[in-house]
């Protein structure tokens, strides 16, 4: 192994980011980096972007601007820009940005070791294929150090859908699902190295369809049933999904399978029918609901989080007033939403754009209306059991911090918890963004 040297790596965007940069990070372990926290310490610096909203490039120019000087004063400093920016920009970057040593896509991180000796011997280096061979397969084996108790797992990639304003399926490709035996292999890893919850990832995560053993196909119900038997993990999550995956068999899960979590981010972007359609959803607004209610008779716990877009090109006042509506018939426990913005390459961005000012006041409605729903449902945790699976010391003494089952960050004092517990903990309080809880017993 080569000489130690500091990576400091800034992850932007979704949480396969949050894998990929793990990922990237072992990677460069094995060309001799450890990863700092801190910039100025660091021999190469890692963007690993998001391409998905508002001027993201430009973020991402205006972040190396501010690195500049430190490359002037560095000049061995290395410089890479990953994820779907580097995806989208191509060339482009190191074109405008010449403090740029290295850009990588997301398909073509496990060759990131022989960038990096290129990078090392002074060349330029940028690779955004989408290679034939198998990514995870050439990454090889995680390491066995011991880690946080709960882990991201990414089990499929890319998507097919194409909606109207979405940018994933040019910068992360055509789906691909890995295959069942190297995702199980994956998570009994990490379940040796002390993780106790596993999220599984994909853009599209219910549409997997991974190769099972002798040929067969197997589904995300199969997969989530598969890592149900594995002795140590003891949470199940997945995201994201979209509505037209949520297969019965799945559904099933969410009622039958103790250790899937009961919470589901379940995006449907508008309740406008008109919207949907413009949108390529290939739903309405009432399927939805009705599979909210397929999914709330197998789980009737399940806390609901979804994510939404105001002001997509030819949304009207009424249609506008319909993702309200759908918003109060439907209720959710928590949700993200954003202003619809022009991506560069996709079919709405060609199309006339709602105004600014409109966007903004709409905005603020839906937020108004989704916070509301937000803290009735923390409110309603207040005097509950929940079970915290504890992840971290919290900003006091003697206090820790974890997450419920329903994914509500949780606050308790109290000496004898360990990273990694799983405690039973009664309600007491409800703060904006969190919950403040005993132990029971
Ligand atoms: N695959 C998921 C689905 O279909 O619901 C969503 C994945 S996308 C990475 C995450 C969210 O970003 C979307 O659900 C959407 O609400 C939001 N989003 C994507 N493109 C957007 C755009 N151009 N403007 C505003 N929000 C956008
Ligand atoms: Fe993007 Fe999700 Fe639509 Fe795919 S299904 S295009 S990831 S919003």
């Amino acid at each position: 192994m080569s000489q130690q040297k500091k990576l400091y790596i800034k992850t932007y965007g979704c949480q396969m980011n949050v894998y990929d940069s793990e990922r990237m990070a072992e990677t460069l372990a094995g060309q001799g980096y450890v990863q700092t926290a801190q910039p100025d310490d660091a021999d190469m610096i890692l963007l690993n972007t998001c391409h998905i909203r508002e001027k993201a490039a430009e973020k991402v120019y205006s972040e190396l601007g501010r690195l500049k000087p430190l490359k002037h004063a560095k000049p061995d400093l290395k410089i890479g820009v990953a994820g779907c920016v580097a995806q989208a920009e191509g060339k482009e970057i190191i074109a405008r940005q010449p403090i740029v040593d290295l850009v990588v896509g997301p398909q073509s991180y496990h060759r990131l070791a022989a960038m990096e000796a290129a990078v090392a011997a002074g060349e330029k280096s940028l690779d955004t294929d989408f290679p034939e061979e198998d990514k995870f397969d050439r990454l090889g084996k995680r390491p066995a150090a011991n880690r946080g108790p709960t882990a991201f797992l990414t089990v499929q990639e890319g998507c097919d859908k194409f909606c109207a304003f979405c940018v994933v399926p040019y910068t992360r490709g055509a789906e691909v699902s890995r295959p069942a035996s190297q995702i199980v292999q994956e998570a009994k890893e990490l379940v040796d190295r002390g993780v106790r919850e596993i999220t599984l990832l994909g853009q599209n995560v219910n549409a997997y369809h991974g190769q099972g053993p002798e040929g067969s196909v197997w589904s995300l119900a199969r997969l989530i049933w598969e890592l149900d038997a594995i002795e140590g993990l003891a949470r199940i999550r997945y995201t994201t999904s979209h509505p037209n995956d949520m297969t019965d068999d799945l559904i099933d899960a969410h009622g039958a399978c103790e250790k899937l979590m009961p919470y589901l981010h379940l995006p449907v972007q508008s309740g406008s029918d008109k919207v949907l359609k413009a949108m390529n959803r290939k739903h309405s607004a009432e399927a939805y609901i009705r599979l909210i209610e397929r999914i709330r008779a197998a789980r009737p716990d399940l806390l609901l989080s979804g994510d939404f877009i105001v002001g997509f090109p030819g949304e009207s006042d009424a249609d506008f007033q319909a993702t309200l509506d759908l918003v109060e018939e439907v209720g959710f426990g928590q949700a993200y939403s954003f202003k619809y913005s022009e991506r560069p390459g996709t079919p709405a961005a060609e199309r006339v754009q709602v105004d600014e000012a409109e966007k903004t006041e709409r905005l603020q409605r839906l937020q108004a209306l989704l916070s509301s729903q937000q803290r009735a449902a923390q409110e309603a945790m207040v005097g509950q059991s929940v079970s915290v699976l504890f992840e971290k010391p919290g900003r006091l003494a003697d206090q820790m911090v974890g997450k419920s089952e329903f994914l509500h960050a949780v606050h308790v004092k109290a000496p004898s918890i360990q990273k990694g517990d799983i405690r039973s903990v009664r309600i007491v309080e409800s703060a904006p963004n969190s919950l403040a809880g005993e132990l029971v017993g």
